[in-house]
């Protein structure tokens, strides 16, 4: 997909100013003074997973709304669920929102504080007649239901007395009923065009330990129903949810008119709908993630090829990077799919700016420089980052033993090889030009070592520095080299739409190629004191960071991205 397909869907016009349609809705809201001039957003993760890029558009347009207009965002758990969701989650959740720059200063809620409000309010529709305990099973309110082109089947208990209702749902509350055995659903309209008004369940009996009330309740809410009166509590202004709720939003409406949670002091939050993210070789789904991990394809929900923002932190990513990312996509109201080259073009675009060029040999071969002295060791200047006239420079150690890469030597080079070839010269980086003098092969013919000769004159400053060879390769001194793992990553699906077809099992698309481990990697001394986190270019290979599992006998580095921009190819055609 081009940049200019993207831009279509975003309906934003210029993806490096974001007045998006929701901006536009809040600058004619503050326009006309509704909500009193506020601007009130939430960010409502379930906490039944980690966050993904996707949460991190939604984190980004949710707090960006809000700071773009002098307002504020709440942090919010909807926590409705007791089955699926854990602890482990909301730090994580805290720590990813915290990390992608944002702050939701002392509003961190959680849908569970209003568990005895929510109670009160089903209480009161019970008391208008607008809520009924239902006794049918679940399958029988499914069958109950009806489908789009056909009314549903009101329930035979659903003119039961307020008194009966009132009284039933007490119980259920009290414990008194089996988990399944009965509901308490809306009154609302059976023969509903929207599937979603049809008298919906509200409350389900459901005894699980809650991960904050623990055993206090055997009934819990449901998201439709919690989820907009959590909202009002909190006097938010603008909801802004995914696309998949625009047909939920009659029944969010439904529930903030007909429960009186005092809106005269909250004011009425108004729901608004934006296309997801979808990212191309991804999936999104949190339960697609979770079965990732629970089933051992990655190493965990921080594995560096997981879209969680945990595995891109892991993978080197940095915060303004992925805030980048979002910007650029703008913000749609139909579904579209983003190239994962885009998000790679925008953490390659800083880096190239702040990362320091290193030296790191990935698949050594061994080079000894016969006229080079035994035992000398010169420290020669390079450059940290030609892109940053700030970032100075540091010396490298040269000796008569270096690695240079496997597959900058060729003994049988095909035509445009600009490489070493028996008999030729490359530059080393920052060093000597070198000529391949000897190549040394094991018993079963494996090229183990070169034999070089140096040219004294030709470094920097040097009489024949200037001298004219095809090619410059990196290289690390094999004396001072320090080894490292080097883990490189691709796409962890072979298919562009991973997700497209949900006949398919998802797994059989994982693509094997996604990790290669390289464990004998020679790296420059100055890494030595490198620590997790820290980003680097390696010259010729791409953007590394230092992983977590990285110890000091044995270094261990992500490449994030390679240096070949596909995205910046793209725009050019
Ligand atoms: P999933 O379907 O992956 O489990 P979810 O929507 O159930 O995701 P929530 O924890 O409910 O996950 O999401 C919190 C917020 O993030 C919601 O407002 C949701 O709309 C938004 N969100 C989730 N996925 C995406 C996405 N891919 N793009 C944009 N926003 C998203
Ligand atoms: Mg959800």
């Amino acid at each position: 997909m081009t940049e200019a397909e993207v831009l279509n869907n975003t309906e934003t016009g210029d993806s490096k100013t974001p007045v998006n349609f929701i901006q536009t809705i809040i600058s004619e809201d503050l326009r006309t003074g509704k909500n009193g001039g506020r601007v009130h957003t939430r960010f409502p993760p379930e906490p039944n997973g980690y966050l993904h890029i996707g949460h991190a558009k939604s984190i980004c347009l949710n707090f960006g709304l809000a700071a773009a207009n002098n307002g504020i965002t709440n942090l919010r758990f909807d926590d409705t669920n007791p089955s699926k969701e854990e602890v482990e989650y909301v730090e994580s959740i805290k720590t990813d929102v915290r990390w992608l720059g944002f702050d939701w200063e002392d509003r961190l809620f959680y849908a569970s504080d209003y568990f005895e409000l929510l109670y009160s309010f089903a209480v009161q529709l019970i008391k208008a007649g607008k809520a009924f305990v239902c006794d049918l099973s679940a399958q029988e309110i499914k069958d109950y239901r009806g489908t789009l082109t056909e009314p549903g089947k009101e329930s035979p208990y659903r003119n039961r007395s307020v008194e009966e209702n009132l009284d039933l749902f007490e119980r259920m509350r009290a414990g008194e009923f089996e988990d399944g055995s009965r509901v308490l659903r809306a009154k609302i309209n059976m023969a509903s065009p929207n599937l979603n008004m049809r008298d919906p369940v509200i409350y389900r009996i459901l005894r699980a330990t809650h991960h904050r009330t623990v055993d206090k309740w055997c009934i819990y809410p449901m998201y439709d129903y919690a989820h907009p009166l959590s909202d009002a509590l909190e006097a938010i202004t603008h909801s802004v949810c995914t696309l998949e709720f625009a047909d939920h939003r009659p029944l969010y409406e439904w529930f903030i008119d007909n429960v009186d949670y005092d809106s005269a002091k909250y004011g009425r939050p108004q729901q608004i709908e934006f296309a997801r993210l979808n990212l191309t070789h991804t999936v999104m789904s949190k339960r697609k993630l979770r079965q990732l991990v629970e089933e051992g394809y990655v190493s965990g929900w921080d594995d560096p090829r997981m879209p969680t923002i945990s595995g891109l932190r892991r993978r080197g990513y940095t915060p303004a990077s992925i805030r980048d990312f979002c910007e650029r996509i703008g913000v749609a109201k139909r579904d579209s799919m983003v190239d994962i080259a885009l998000l790679e073009h925008c953490i390659r675009e800083e880096l190239n700016f702040k990362a320091p060029r290193v030296m790191a040999v990935l698949q050594p071969l061994k080079v000894i420089i016969d006229n080079y002295p035994e035992g000398q060791v010169e420290w020669l200047e390079a450059e940290n980052n030609p892109e940053d006239p700030e970032a100075g420079s540091r010396k490298i150690p040269f000796s008569r033993e270096i690695y240079i890469e496997q597959e900058d030597f060729m003994e049988n080079p095909p035509k445009k090889f600009f490489r070493l070839v028996p008999g030729g010269e490359i530059r080393l980086k920052s060093a000597y030009i070198i000529k391949c003098e000897e190549v040394v092969k094991d018993e079963q013919g494996n090229i183990i070592e070169l034999h070089c000769t140096y040219d004294p004159d030709s470094k920097s400053g040097g009489p024949t520095a200037g001298r004219k060879v095809k090619g410059t390769s990196h290289w690390v001194s094999a004396l001072h080299a320090i080894p490292a793992e080097v883990r490189l990553y691709d796409h962890l699906f072979l298919q562009e739409d991973p997700e497209g077809d949900e006949t398919e099992d998802f797994t059989s698309n994982i693509n094997p190629g996604s990790l290669e481990s390289l464990t004998a990697c020679m790296l420059e001394p100055s890494l030595v004191d490198a620590v997790t986190g820290n980003r680097y270019q390696f010259m010729r290979q791409g953007y590394f960071c230092v992983d977590p599992d990285s110890t000091p006998d044995k270094m261990v580095f992500n490449r994030i991205v390679s240096l070949r921009d596909t995205w910046a190819k793209m725009q050019k055609k």
